[in-house]
């Protein structure tokens, strides 16, 4: 089985305080900020994209920062979006699923549960309908009846060595992505955990769908991984530092997960980032993640 190149590709960023990231609030005021990220996969044989992220317009509706539109970052990396046929939606969240006319050739992979969730009776509460865009969901149903959709159920191989996994928890369908690497099976969380935090603490994340899901999900996410640490948080600012940067112009924007962490490969590079991406903080909105 030829093993993939996975890169996280950073597109956004929102300030907020660790006690927005756990049920219960945290003992800590401090920062605890999320990072917006979209996943490549590659070999010589297959590209996949894992979610769509959001757009510029997007992230002025929500006030979040983004540095570039899902797309534009794809580019950074060789990528061109309308080109790409395969595309993971893990869950549908307006932070996972814009973009989608960005990728007019894709198909796009998404659990059963998921659709039913974010076009059923959950999404008359706010609670559970915030983080949706309804213009995402219209243009899954429309997507769907382009017969641009593969659906699935539970756990599937898509590709050799590609196998998507329902987690639930977070949204009815959440999907993680397993994906087979040189360092061994990796596996991206998506927001089945959003950061490191939420995993190795088993603090779950208060956008939530089902709390026992969420917990039980977290075992599942290691159970699938190589080693725990190649369980890969949805929007863990550490992922930049954590992981080696490909190419020193996309410093703070790109970092690839597949070979280690920083410290661990060949170069030795230590495992700091200048992050001089990273603009000033914004003024917080409380539309969640
Ligand atoms: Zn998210």
């Amino acid at each position: 089985m030829e093993p993939y190149a996975v890169y996280a590709i950073r597109y956004g960023s929102h300030e907020r305080t660790a006690a927005q990231n756990f049920i219960g609030g945290d003992a800590h005021e401090a920062a605890s900020n999320l990072d917006y990220y979209v996943w490549l996969v590659t070999s010589p044989d297959r590209t996949l994209v894992i979610d769509t992220g959001f757009t510029r317009e997007e992230a002025a509706r929500r006030q979040r920062r983004i540095f570039q539109e899902p797309a534009e970052g794809l580019a950074l990396m060789g990528v061109e979006a309308a080109r790409v046929e395969e595309v993971v939606i893990t869950h549908m969240h307006y932070d996972h699923a814009g973009s989608l006319g960005a990728f007019p050739n894709a198909r796009f992979h998404l659990q059963d549960d998921e659709m039913a969730y974010c076009t059923g009776r959950y999404m008359a509460h706010e609670f559970f309908g915030l983080p949706f865009s309804t213009e995402h969901v219209v243009e899954m149903v429309r997507a769907v009846f382009a017969k641009r959709v593969a659906f699935h159920r539970g756990d599937e191989e898509i590709a050799p060595g590609v196998s998507l996994h329902r987690i639930g928890g977070h949204t009815m369908g959440i999907q993680a992505v397993r994906v087979w690497t040189e360092s061994g099976w990796l596996v991206l969380a998506s927001d089945a955990a959003h950061l490191y935090a939420n995993l190795e603490d088993v603090r779950p994340f208060p956008i939530v769908f089902n709390v026992q899901e969420m917990v039980d999900g977290f075992t599942k996410l290691r159970g699938l991984a190589e080693t725990p640490a190649h369980v890969i948080p949805g929007h863990d600012p550490l992922v930049m530092s954590r992981y080696p940067c490909p190419k020193p112009e996309l410093e703070g924007i790109v970092a690839r997960l597949d070979q280690g962490r920083a410290a661990e490969t060949a170069q030795g590079a230590p495992p700091t980032r200048a992050r001089s991406a990273v603009p000033t903080p914004d003024g917080g909105c409380p539309s969640p993640a």
